[in-house]
């Protein structure tokens, strides 16, 4: 009978075959049970005229085994190509993204010599869902979709990650002062679960000056989680500050699928010259080793991995002659990691992954259902592109309000880039061609999606071009909409 968990390998392109190869022959003398299937990822297939970079084929190889070990692919020049990485993050619905952050101090320099810090990132929504329009001549949009389902998904994933790592904080970056509506569910989602494991310390931070603080002091931060876009920013800050932004791997985990990479690219610069640090790729590798219920492997491989690293034995990215004993190439540098397998270091603390789980995290993840909430349409945000009268707010307003108010709908207001500018606005307010006009009925009562259409009809018979609408929406009774600034 085989024990041997199924995986796909992509070699990549550039260094991607070299460093594969050794991460592969490490994890094998460390007794790894792996069945490989191998898919062909990126260059190649790219020029080959496929602009996702990856075959339908791979696709059924992923879904048998559900784990992608990955090696850095190479986008090619010129545009067209679609993000390999984006392309399998949505297919396969990998909504964790987690970057451990560590100092190998004083091994490798850095100025935060005592940084253990994880940063898990949401993956799949956010101002990534990839839905932007222009709409005048002037302004542009992107759309900022955050769920509670993504939200609760993300943070659970790092508070039931915490737990299993023995970690004792975790941290929320968001910007829910300005964004309330997307980053305040984030937040108000963190609270709720955070109640939900005592026994972990949880905070939170503005984004901005969290990031600072993580900056300056990132031994204070344990496990941060946050949105996409801001998770994507200081998950890169946060590897660079180890020193060895070489040396970082991340692991995208979904509840059916994940994928393990190292942080780094393909190197075209130094491919074929055997000298590449397979490092990031291996510590990939480890996490995978402890997703797939061989834990016990990938400590023996950590461990070695610290051990090796602590004896000086460094290749070229790495190397500091102050510090480093030999300076080696790619299968050295393997070899002494298959060396030192079965040995613990000395300084740096050696990793203890806990016996295998039952389910890996991501099976664990249950979603709240939610009771239905009572939804009335009040109104709407109607756009109009308007570009007369020297862009007067007062203008736009009496003659909109003289073409459209009907059915007891009134314009309420009118916003520029958010900024309320009629009635009463300050004549020093910057305006564009874009304006967002709030109508509803002054009690706020419901109207019907045919009183809507007769409002947009109206506003399109009084001659000017709306853009889109925001429905305005009430759920049980509490408004689903921001006010404008200065409202
Ligand atoms: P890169 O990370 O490949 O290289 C940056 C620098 O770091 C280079 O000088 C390189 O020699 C060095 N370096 C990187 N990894 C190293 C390693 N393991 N050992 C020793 N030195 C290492 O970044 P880049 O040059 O901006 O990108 C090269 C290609 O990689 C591009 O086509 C890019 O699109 C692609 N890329 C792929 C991924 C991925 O597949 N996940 C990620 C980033 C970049």
């Amino acid at each position: 009978m085989t024990t041997n968990a199924p995986i796909t390998v992509a070699y990549g392109d550039g260094i991607g075959p070299e460093i594969m190869k050794a991460s592969l022959k490490i994890m094998q003398e460390a007794g790894a049970q792996l069945d490989i299937e191998t898919i062909e990822i990126g260059e190649q297939v790219y020029l080959r005229g496929n602009t996702s970079g990856i075959e339908s084929g791979a696709w059924d190889s992923l879904r048998r085994t559900k784990v992608l070990y990955k090696a850095p692919i190479t986008t090619p020049q010129g545009g067209g190509y679609k993000s390999l990485n984006v392309t399998i993050r949505k297919t396969m619905g990998l909504f964790a993204n987690v970057r451990p952050c560590e100092s190998f101090f004083p091994f490798i320099e850095t100025k935060h010599p005592l940084m253990d810090t994880v940063i898990i990132r949401e993956n799949e929504e956010d101002l990534y869902a990839g839905i932007e329009h222009r709409q005048t001549a002037e302004v542009y949009q992107t759309l900022k979709l955050v769920s509670r389902p993504g939200t609760e998904k993300i943070i659970r994933y790092a508070f039931e990650y915490a737990r299993r790592n023995n970690r004792k904080k975790v941290t929320a970056f968001t910007k829910d002062n300005i964004m309330k509506f997307t980053d305040g569910l984030f937040h108000k989602v963190f609270r709720e679960i955070a109640a939900e494991y005592p026994e972990i310390e949880h905070e939170h931070w503005i984004i901005d000056i969290g990031a600072a603080k993580l900056a300056d002091r990132p031994e204070q931060f344990d496990v941060i989680v946050s949105l996409n876009l801001y998770g994507d920013i200081i998950s890169d800050v946060t590897a660079q500050l180890t020193g060895s932004v070489g040396l970082g791997a991340s692991a995208n985990i979904g509840q059916h699928m994940a994928m393990f990479e190292a942080i780094h690219g393909s190197a075209p610069d130094i491919a074929g010259r055997g000298i590449a640090n397979p490092s990031g790729l291996l510590l990939a590798g480890v996490m995978m080793l402890v997703h797939l219920g061989q834990p016990e492997v990938a400590e023996k491989i950590h461990n070695a991995w610290y051990v090796t690293i602590e004896k000086g034995i460094h290749t070229g990215d790495i190397y500091n002659a102050n510090i480093s004993k030999e300076h080696v190439g790619t299968s050295e540098f393997t070899d002494a990691v298959i060396a030192n397998l079965g040995k613990m270091p000395d300084t740096i603390k050696a990793v203890n992954y806990s016996a295998p789980e039952d389910d890996p995290i991501s099976k664990s993840i249950e979603l709240k259902s939610m009771p239905p909430s009572d939804k009335q349409l009040i109104g709407a945000d109607v756009f109009i592109d308007w570009d007369e009268a020297d862009r007067n707010p007062d203008t736009i307003g009496k003659n909109l309000a003289a073409a459209a108010n009907g059915d007891g709908i009134e314009l309420i207001m009118i916003t520029n880039r958010g900024q309320k500018v009629y009635p009463d606005g300050a004549p020093e307010t910057f305006c564009t061609d874009h304006w967002r006009c709030r109508f509803h009925r002054p009690d706020q009562s419901p109207i019907t999606h045919q009183q809507l259409i007769g409002l947009l009809q109206r506003v399109t018979d009084g001659g000017f071009d709306f853009i889109k609408t925001e429905g305005l929406y009430t759920f049980d009774g509490v408004p689903g909409f921001s006010l404008g600034q200065g409202q």
